[in-house]
């Protein structure tokens, strides 16, 4: 929807980061845009805000930034130049309900913003999202689109006594199942909220108390990002590193797991990236582990997850001490 609302056609260029899922892209691609694809940043996942300027050419017609993990992109500099350019800004606020920089909701400062629900995220339907639309000039189309391209909701509200197709449009409805799981979800959000945020927490206290004991390398939140429990991840010196731990997890019957194949380089866009080079996308590709972290994980499952990536790091220590 928030590429059809933003009138993308063949030709037209979008910025997004390499490091994120392929729904990101995929939504501009079906309208014929071509992705440039901009790097992360060194301290987090999220795009490097700094590259964004010098990725804009006449061409540009959306920036799509992605609040990996639920912390929030550098607003500040992407509101900025986004609107000193004249390009529309999208997030993908798929991690990121009740996020917030410096306390600002995320989703509210976009042109559109996208939610996803799916089973995966902190409140889900299963399947489904949400579109945030903040640019006011866009809500007519957006009811439009939204109802497989017909006026139906001006029929209903009596404005037209038919309703006929006056644009494109597709069917983003969800099924009256689906409603019901997510408005029991959204009911019980502050309590969702609060345990994924204090599961969150409580990792990242007991890594910090014995971080001293290894190499373990912890999310580093911005000054201006909010905590949401989406994502507890770590970052391995290397992919090899990642592999053996993943291993040792799983002999632990720990499920850990691993995201995203940089999208530059994926087999269905290698050819049409520019070629340019993105060491940090690469580097959270390989050396990123996510912990599992969900709303029934127990305080004390939780501390036996630490203390196996502890058992890790330490038996490694003393395997290269032995040398
Ligand atoms: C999950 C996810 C999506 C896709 O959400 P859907 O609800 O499956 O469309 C998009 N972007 C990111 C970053 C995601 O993690």
């Amino acid at each position: 929807m928030a590429a059809l609302l933003l009138d993308i056609e063949p030709g037209d260029e979008v910025i997004m980061p390499s490091f994120t899922f392929v729904s990101t892209a995929n939504a501009f691609v079906l309208r014929g845009a071509k992705i440039i694809f901009a790097d992360s940043e060194a301290t987090t996942p999220n795009i490097d805000a700094k590259v964004i300027e010098e990725l804009i050419t006449p061409r540009t017609k959306a920036v799509v930034i992605v609040h990996y993990s639920g912390f929030s992109c550098d607003m500040e500099e992407i509101v900025r130049v986004t609107r000193a350019r004249g390009v529309a800004l999208v997030e993908d606020a798929a991690h990121a309900i009740e996020s917030f920089y410096r306390g600002r909701p995320l989703g509210s400062f976009g042109d559109l913003a996208t939610f996803s629900f799916h089973e995966t995220k902190n409140i889900i339907a299963g399947e489904g999202g949400l579109l945030v639309v903040n640019n006011s000039e866009l809500v007519p189309r957006a009811e439009v689109i939204w109802e497989k391209g017909t006026n139906r909701i001006s029929f209903a509200r009596g404005e037209v006594s038919k309703y006929s197709w006056i644009d494109l449009g597709s069917s983003f409805l969800p099924s009256e199942i689906i409603a019901a799981y997510l408005y029991a979800q959204l009911e019980s959000l502050e309590q969702i909220q609060s345990k994924r945020v204090e599961l969150w927490h409580a990792y990242h206290r007991l890594f910090e108390e014995r971080t001293h004991l290894s190499s373990i390398s912890q999310p580093i939140i911005p000054d201006y990002a909010s905590v949401n429990g989406h994502i507890y991840y770590l970052l391995c010196e290397s992919n090899a590193e990642r592999d053996a731990l993943i291993e040792y997890l799983a002999k632990c019957e720990v499920c850990a797991i691993f995201h995203y194949l940089p999208l530059h380089l994926s087999p269905y866009y290698r050819d049409k990236h520019d070629g340019r080079l993105l060491p940090n996308a690469v580097r959270y590709s390989e050396c990123l582990l996510r912990l599992p972290l969900f709303y029934e994980l127990e305080l004390e499952v939780l501390e036996y997850i630490v203390d196996c990536v502890i058992e890790f790091y330490q038996g490694r220590t003393r395997r290269i001490a032995n040398f």
